[in-house]
């Protein structure tokens, strides 16, 4: 039988009806939690994807740029006696040079992805500090390496990364931890035009282990990285990009 890692616990994931977000939602769902899944779009079908696990979904309808929709997600969350641990994941991606990238796109792509995870972890710290819960964003292998046409997705990224930094330094304290996933390409929506152009092979071609990632090899160090046994991690950025930034 799969270990219940998260049985008694509660999960916050955004952007949960996305790729890496559901593949997150129905392992914690697997692993025996709860999981309270915002999203832009609907998740409710994640609800029906986790019948068969000993875990929950409630699914929320969530923007991340709205301050009231993730105080509504965490009140959701304390409900169901967490929040224990925040997932945040919801994101978006704009394919511009920084000549055709509009000020509206910019601010976009920095509100979704940025300020939108500040405005996760504001609602969700009081209460993940009273059940020493944990924190793990979901950034970019772009937030290393340098990528043409992502200056605002890269930009995100990297404040993402640190401010995970400063957060693990202000909240251990707290007994909270906070780390980031920093994936390389993962076969999902945000990837589709890229397979749509038939640039798959030469994306599999940058990796070490010749293949594309999947939104479950994701989950699997987000699930991780939430359990205890992370317990001594706290304020890391692991990529997982099947050995792409190690071939350089
Ligand atoms: P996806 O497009 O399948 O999922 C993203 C989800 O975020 C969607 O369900 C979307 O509706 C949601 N979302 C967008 N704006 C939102 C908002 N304002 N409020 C709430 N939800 C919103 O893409 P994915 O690949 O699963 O992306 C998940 C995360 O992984 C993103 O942060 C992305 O930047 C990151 N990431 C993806 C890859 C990749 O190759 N796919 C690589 C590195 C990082």
């Amino acid at each position: 039988m799969t270990e219940q890692w998260f049985a008694g616990q509660t999960a916050i994931v955004t952007g949960a009806a996305g790729g890496i977000g559901r593949a997150c939602g129905r392992l914690f769902a697997e692993r025996g939690g709860t999981v309270i899944a915002g999203d832009i779009a609907d998740c409710s079908s994640l609800i029906d994807d986790v019948a068969d696990t000993p875990g929950t979904v409630h699914a929320i309808e969530t923007d991340v740029r709205k301050p009231a929709d993730l105080e509504r997600l965490v009140d959701c969350a304390i409900e169901h006696g967490g929040p224990d641990i925040l997932v945040n994941n919801a994101g978006i991606v704009a394919r511009k040079p920084i000549t055709e990238l509009s000020p509206e796109r910019w601010h976009d792509v920095i509100e979704t992805n940025l300020t939108g995870a500040y405005n996760a972890i504001k609602a969700a710290t009081p209460p993940l500090c009273a059940t020493g819960g944990t924190i793990v964003t979901v950034s970019s292998l772009l937030s290393h390496i340098g990528y043409s046409d992502r200056v605002a997705y890269s930009a995100s990224k990297g404040g993402l990364d640190a401010m995970k930094r400063s957060l693990a330094a202000e909240l251990g304290p707290e007994g909270v931890r906070v780390n980031a996933v920093n994936p390389g390409f993962i076969r999902t929506e945000m990837t589709q035009p890229h397979l749509e152009d038939g640039n798959g092979d030469a994306f599999r071609a940058k990796t070490a282990i010749d293949r594309l990632g999947e939104p479950e090899d994701v989950a699997e160090l987000v699930a991780f990285l939430a359990s205890d046994r992370a317990a001594f991690i706290s304020g890391e950025t692991i990529l997982i990009d099947g050995g792409q930034a190690a071939r350089g």
